[in-house]
């Protein structure tokens, strides 16, 4: 009981004291409701690892590329300067030359997709006949595939999750996403870090109800809840760098 009521209260408002309107009860729902996505991303017996990591990191790239895709258009260099997260988080695009740069949401996000394109569609990445063999890399560049995604689906729950409800995607939204924090819990694939972010959304969409910060008694963790609201976020972490 205790904890439900907390939830709702974290619901409504954030650390800054802006709404997120992504916690809000009306929105959690998710497509496939009843599908466990823990179980959803456990390796069967017998599957190659890299040949289970390839197929879900193509199947959340075209997710994510679909939800973004429909709202785009909101996500312009004047309405997103900043490549931004939840939690006045901003990411900041390695160049080629391993330089840190800042760019616009729409030119961050088009670099991530043209990257993931391309690396998809290499067959001495992502080897579709029979005879050609994973890289040694494969897993390290998973991982930076899933943590560019995630940076993605950051941008659209911080940025255009308004947009996101108004075309009625959000179901679809918090199934992706669900998806995604499965693989990378299974699998540790990205920092925690990185995704502590939306931590708050995972315990929304009960989607980490066993995880390690419940083993705690509860009294000392609804005091912990009321102090981490008052902490300073980071401005920039969680790059593309790998
Ligand atoms: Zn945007």
């Amino acid at each position: 009981m205790g904890k439900a009521r907390r939830k709702e209260k974290e619901g409504t408002e954030s650390s800054s004291g802006d709404s997120k309107l992504y916690l809000e009860a009306t929105v959690l729902e998710r497509k496939l409701p009843e599908m466990d996505m823990r179980i959803f991303v456990d390796l069967p017996a017998g599957l190659d690892y890299n040949e289970w990591l390839a197929s879900h990191s193509m199947a959340l790239f075209d997710h994510v590329n679909l939800v973004y895709g429909t709202v785009s258009e909101f996500c312009t260099t004047a309405t997103c300067p900043d490549m931004t997260g939840p939690g006045q988080r901003t990411y900041l695009w390695f160049d080629e030359k391993g330089k840190k740069t800042k760019v616009a949401a729409p030119q961050y996000i088009d670099y991530v997709m043209t990257f993931i394109q391309k690396t998809v569609s290499d067959e001495n990445i992502f080897p579709t006949k029979y005879a050609n063999e994973f890289p040694s890399s494969f897993e390290s560049i998973v991982r930076k595939i899933v943590r560019l995604l995630f940076h993605v689906v950051a941008h659209l729950y911080a940025a255009h999750f308004k947009e996101v409800v108004m075309l009625g995607l959000h179901a679809h939204l918090n199934l992706t996403f669900a998806h995604l924090t499965a693989l990378y819990h299974r699998f540790s694939l990205i920092d925690p870090k990185e995704t502590e972010i939306l931590k708050d959304l995972e315990i929304a969409l009960r989607l980490t109800e066993n995880s390690t910060e419940v083993v705690n008694n509860n009294e000392q963790n609804e005091v912990k809840d009321e102090s981490s609201k008052s902490q300073p976020t980071e401005e920039s972490s969680g790059d593309n760098e790998s």
